[in-house]
């Protein structure tokens, strides 16, 4: 089941956008076929303080893919498949309290599935091409993020200047629309504190997989039922985002260079599977 590592191949994984890797330079464009079809893109491989990076743009390059629409199993299937075993997961999200405003960074430990039309398993039964067939199999996600990744996030964070919200509820929802005012303030009195459409089912499929996976949440917008006003617009997530997508990118560097060696790993994520039987081959 283990992959072979090499000192070309990727242990890390970043999920986000071409913002992140843009610049870097030698960046080696992988295309990757997966038993569950296409990722979202060509993988791009490239060095970030000597850790070989898998960049995968999560609405492939031009953001074409409404998050509802990403084939998220290829997507981390991929990365495994190139040797990825830690990934990370920034995405915009809308801040559900008025304290959370645009610029705040948080760094959820806890996840609420609002999606309704997304394949959430690998192990759903039904046979892949090369004949083999995935046995049901049920993991915990309990806690869905890797507590080694959650920890240095934030110590990163603060290592630029940047105080991060450490810990919260990441509330998915289906999209691609924003939320009407009545479910944002539903969402808010449930507690959760921000609401995104595409860290489900990236952190249980991760989980599956027995990856680490860490998500780094960047609020863009106050979500409807937060203020008065027009509500959350697009153009104004945009500009947001690219606003913090520099000082996003330098924590995300520094994440990646502390890391843990794949020998080091001593969080759960990676026996998340228990000796269970899948029926299928992990790449
Ligand atoms: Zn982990």
């Amino acid at each position: 089941m283990a992959n072979k590592a090499n000192a070309t191949q990727p242990e890390i994984g970043v999920i986000g956008g071409s913002g992140f890797y843009s610049f870097l330079d030698d960046v080696t464009e992988v295309q990757v076929d997966t038993p569950y079809g296409a990722p979202s893109d060509s993988l791009f491989l490239g060095e970030v303080a000597g850790r070989r990076v898998a960049f995968l743009p999560r609405h492939g390059r031009g953001h074409h893919l409404p998050p509802h629409r990403i084939n998220y199993r290829a997507n981390l299937w991929a990365l495994r498949s190139v040797g990825v075993r830690q990934v990370l997961g920034p995405c915009a999200v809308g801040g559900l309290r008025s304290e959370y405003g645009p610029g705040t960074l948080l760094v959820p430990d806890q996840l609420v599935d609002r999606t309704k039309s997304r394949a959430n398993t690998f192990y759903d039964g039904v046979p892949l091409a090369d004949g083999t067939t995935p046995n049901v199999v049920h993991v915990s996600l309990a806690d869905p993020y890797c507590s080694t990744g959650r920890r240095i996030a934030v110590k990163a964070a603060r290592g630029r200047d940047w105080e991060p919200v450490d810990g919260g509820t990441l509330v998915v929802i289906e999209g691609p629309r924003f939320s009407t005012r009545a479910e944002s303030r539903w969402h808010a009195a449930q507690g959760w504190s921000v609401v995104g459409m595409t860290g489900h089912p990236e952190a249980a499929l991760a989980r599956e997989l027995e990856l680490c996976y860490t998500s780094m949440t960047l609020v863009t917008d106050l979500d409807a039922g937060a203020e008065a006003g027009e509500g959350v617009s697009h153009e104004e997530v945009l500009e947001v985002f690219a606003a913090n997508v520099d000082r996003l990118r330098s924590v995300l560097f520094d994440v990646v260079a502390e890391l843990p060696a794949e020998a080091d790993r001593d969080c759960l994520c990676g026996s998340a599977l228990n000796g269970s039987d899948t029926g299928i081959r992990l790449p």
